[in-house]
Formats: structure tokens, C-alpha cells, sequence
């Protein structure tokens, strides 16, 4: 396997949001109705630098995972170590390596920041507020994707529209302001069953953690299996509200929180 070089090795310069905005509008006129190879292949072609694409190894990643490596595209996988992720996850993490003959950039939080965040709150303190919550995903996890986006031009993403009411507004491709970025979701459309039924299908190596009812699969200790008929993200932070429930991973168009009464620094699932 050979490692890619990050974005942050190959930077291009920022480019206006009015610029970032006609490109996410073109790729979503040109691509909007088209399949995900064809997807992939048109945001790839239109890259004006590097092409990242984040996964936590959830069901979607895993499928859009597939996607790129079988046409083996020029995409830098990355993915967050939080620290507190489920053993499945890092077992899963190895076996996608090697089933796909890839290499996923890993990113870790900066440990005088964690350090810091656990004398402070004790290594369990995101149970003690919503602050100490989003403090510690903005540590974990804010700060680690500022680094594995640094210098990229496109970001792709798992995202699915479906997944809660509150990214139901997300497009195939957007200006992603804060960040000087296209990010693209090409699984936009997709159902979870025809993601599963796909991952299925095509031998894609998943989480086993999904068949016990743990859907959308974030850090182990701010994650549960959900009920029937529970939204599919009512198993992450289930002690806060239901209304906005993000990690501040992901930003709108106009380079606020798309999703973000609860976001770190509002500035950035
Ligand atoms: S999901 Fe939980 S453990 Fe993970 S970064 Fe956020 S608060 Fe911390």
C-alpha cells in the first residue's frame, strides 16, 4: 500500500466563495441525477487540488469507501481518531485497509488539549454539561478536521439527507465557506436500506455494531443502540435535546453551523 500525500503537503490557495459556490452549482446540475461512480468521477475530474474524503467507517463511509477504491480514484482517505472510538471501529479501520489495499490518514487531537480537557472536566466530563460536551468534539474531532482539510480543494462526505430532519437540506455539492472548500456527499439520495442492501451485495465489510442496533456509530461513550422507529442519530449525545444533535463537523454554505444550535465556537457528524 502506498500513502497518498495530504492535502497539507500539495496546498492550493483559497479560492472566493462565489467561485466555490459555481462549482458546487455546476456539479450539481451536471451530476445531480447521474449514479455515484459517475458522481465520484465528475467531482474528481472538476478538483482543482486535492480531493479528501473522511470516514468514520460508518455504513455510508464504508459503501462510498468501496465506490473510490474500486476505480481507484485520486482520493486521500482520512479519518479522526478520537481516542474513544468502539474496538469495532479499529477493527474494521484495518480490515478496509487491507480489503481495498488503501491507506487511511489518521489525525489525533492534540494531546496537550485533551491533557488539559480531562484534568479539568475527568475523562468522562462530556456527561457533565452540553459546553463540556461540545468542548470535548471540538477537541477531539473540530480541531483534527481543520488539519485533515488544510490545503484541500474538494471534501467528500457520507452524508445522507435522511439521516435526521436537520440535514435534510444538504445538496450533492456545496460551498463550504469556512473552510474554502466544494464538499460533495455522493450518497445524498440514498435510503439506508439501499446503502445496506448495496453494502450487501458487493461484499463491503461493515461494522458489526450495526446489526445490535447502533446505526449511526460515533465515539463509544456517547453512543447507543437505538429503538424501532427512533431516528437514526437518536443514538448520539441521547441525554441532550433532540434538536440539533452534531458534532460541528459540518458547516452550510454561508460557513455557519448547517445543523448547529449545539456547535463548537459556532464556527464549524
Ligand atoms: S462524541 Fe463524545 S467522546 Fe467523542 S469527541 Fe464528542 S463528546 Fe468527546
Amino acid at each position: 500500500m502506498a500513502a497518498s500525500p495530504g492535502p497539507d503537503e500539495t496546498s492550493t490557495s483559497p479560492q472566493p466563495t462565489v467561485v466555490l459556490a459555481a462549482r458546487a452549482a455546476a456539479l450539481d446540475a451536471a451530476f445531480g441525477m447521474a449514479d455515484v461512480p459517475e458522481r465520484l468521477s465528475g467531482i474528481v475530474a472538476q478538483a482543482a487540488g486535492p480531493v479528501v474524503f473522511t470516514t468514520s467507517f460508518g455504513l455510508e463511509d464504508q459503501v462510498l469507501t468501496h465506490f473510490i477504491a474500486t476505480a481507484k480514484l485520486p482520493v486521500i482517505f482520512a479519518t479522526l481518531d478520537t481516542g474513544r472510538l468502539f474496538p469495532e471501529v479499529y477493527a474494521l479501520w484495518q480490515e478496509t485497509e487491507e480489503r481495498y489495499g488503501i491507506l487511511i490518514r489518521p489525525y489525533y487531537p492534540r494531546h496537550d488539549a485533551v491533557e488539559l480537557y480531562v484534568r479539568q472536566n475527568g475523562i468522562n466530563g462530556f456527561y457533565g454539561s452540553r459546553d463540556a460536551r461540545k468542548s470535548c468534539c471540538d477537541i477531539r474531532k473540530v480541531e483534527p478536521l481543520g488539519r485533515a482539510l488544510a490545503g484541500a480543494d474538494t471534501w467528500l462526505t457520507g452524508l445522507r439527507a435522511d439521516q435526521s430532519a436537520a440535514r435534510g437540506g444538504v445538496k450533492l455539492a456545496e460551498a463550504d465557506a469556512a473552510r474554502g472548500l466544494v464538499k460533495a456527499s455522493p450518497l445524498i439520495d440514498w435510503s439506508r436500506e439501499r446503502t445496506l442492501a448495496f453494502a450487501e451485495a458487493n461484499d463491503v465489510p461493515i461494522n458489526p455494531l450495526h446489526a445490535q442496533g447502533f446505526v449511526s456509530i460515533g465515539c463509544q461513550p456517547c453512543t447507543r443502540a437505538i429503538r424501532p422507529g427512533e431516528p437514526e442519530r437518536a443514538g448520539r449525545w441521547w441525554w441532550e435535546d433532540d434538536a440539533a444533535k452534531e458534532c460541528g463537523l459540518h458547516v452550510g454554505s454561508d460557513g455557519k453551523l448547517a445543523r448547529a444550535k449545539i456547535a463548537p465556537a459556532e464556527a464549524h457528524a
